[in-house]
């Protein structure tokens, strides 16, 4: 099967094409799995994580990519949750131990056993891949391929990081960075909490007018004072600046929930200048999002069909997968990126 790999771990300044394309054997489902010949996979900044060596692949050469569409194709031994032809999605969560209290209380994306799909298991920037039946979800039929990619990751991590919000209908929510992901929340927002106002800090202009198209009620640069204190921010940025700037914005009490699996160092400096009064005090929460659990892509998967959310993606042709990182990494982005296989 055609498949694109790692080889090695660089900056994508380093080397703007981390990725080959190669021919492998096409995977085998073990006990459990299932074949899935993929048909779209999102392009995640995980993946940018991955390639610089923040949270790097468990070998190399590795197959990364945990945003997958597809189609079953072979049933493993023991398989009992799908059926052939069935269209499934699979997101980062590739295993968990389905035993430990993490697991049994329904956050198996905190099971000290998790594996990561396209970083401790293959992912899907391939043409083929085996996955665990448990981890693979029926796709609502409303959705094409190319959207139903990105609801894998930055929608279903997006529902996570608005539940661990705690938001009141009618409390000010911020999103700090408009990618991705805060495409997604502002619309599940919107209908979640429809009294909320949605604040929006973002570098790009562009993104700015994208998320007021969207129904955000303000949006700012990711420095700017919101004209009201918000009781929650969620960030999604891979910087720590904007988390500084979220701080200073948030209410008595208020929350800012970090929805990044790693930060990126440039500007760590910026830790420094954290003041205790003006950004911790009066009781202010800082929450991480380890990414997500099997219910999170189930339920938001129903719940994204029933609103609808509308994914605004951009594709690519899976041979264009390096252009995508890049354009990814370079920040000027709107809605997700989707490779289509
Ligand atoms: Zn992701
Ligand atoms: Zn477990």
């Amino acid at each position: 099967m055609k498949a694109a790999v790692l080889e090695a771990v660089a900056t994508i300044r380093d080397n703007p094409r981390p990725l080959s394309f190669v021919e492998l054997p096409t995977p085998v489902p073990g006990p459990g799995q299932i074949l899935v010949r993929v048909s779209a996979c999102g392009v995640c900044h995980t993946e940018l994580d991955e390639i610089e060596g923040r949270t790097p692949p468990v070998c190399l050469p590795f197959i990364l990519g945990h945003q997958i569409v597809g189609v079953v194709e072979v049933l493993g031994p023991g398989t009992t949750r799908h059926r052939m032809g069935e269209r499934v999605g699979i997101g980062w969560i590739g295993w968990a131990c389905g035993a430990c209290s993490s697991c049994l209380s329904g956050d198996d994306n905190l099971c000290p056993d998790f594996r990561a799909t396209g970083r401790d298991l293959p992912g899907g920037y391939a043409r083929y891949v085996a996955v665990s039946e448990r981890f693979a979800f029926a796709i609502p039929e409303r959705f094409t391929d190319a959207q139903a990619a990105p609801l894998l990751c930055a929608g279903a991590i997006g529902w996570r990081s608005l539940r661990l919000a705690r938001l009141k209908d009618g409390d000010p929510l911020g999103l700090t960075g408009f990618g991705a992901s805060a495409h997604l929340v502002l619309q599940l927002a919107r209908y979640q909490y429809p009294s909320s106002k949605v604040f929006v800090f973002a570098r790009a202009a562009a993104q700015r007018h994208f998320a007021l198209s969207l129904g955000a009620d303000w949006a700012g640069d990711i420095d700017d004072s919101s004209p009201v204190k918000i009781a929650a921010v969620i960030d999604t940025t891979p910087a720590w600046r904007p988390l500084v700037a979220a701080l200073s914005n948030l209410a008595p009490g208020g929350r800012l929930v970090v929805n990044a699996i790693r930060k990126e160092d440039a500007d760590r400096g910026e830790l420094a200048r954290l003041d205790y009064a003006e950004h911790l005090w009066l009781e202010k929460e800082i929450k991480s999002v380890a990414n997500v659990a099997s219910r999170d892509i189930e339920e938001f998967l129903a719940l994204a069909a029933r609103i609808p959310i509308v994914p605004d993606v951009q594709e690519y042709s899976f041979a264009e997968a390096n252009r995508a990182l890049c354009e990814l990494k370079a920040g000027q982005n709107r809605g997700a990126k989707v490779l289509r296989m």
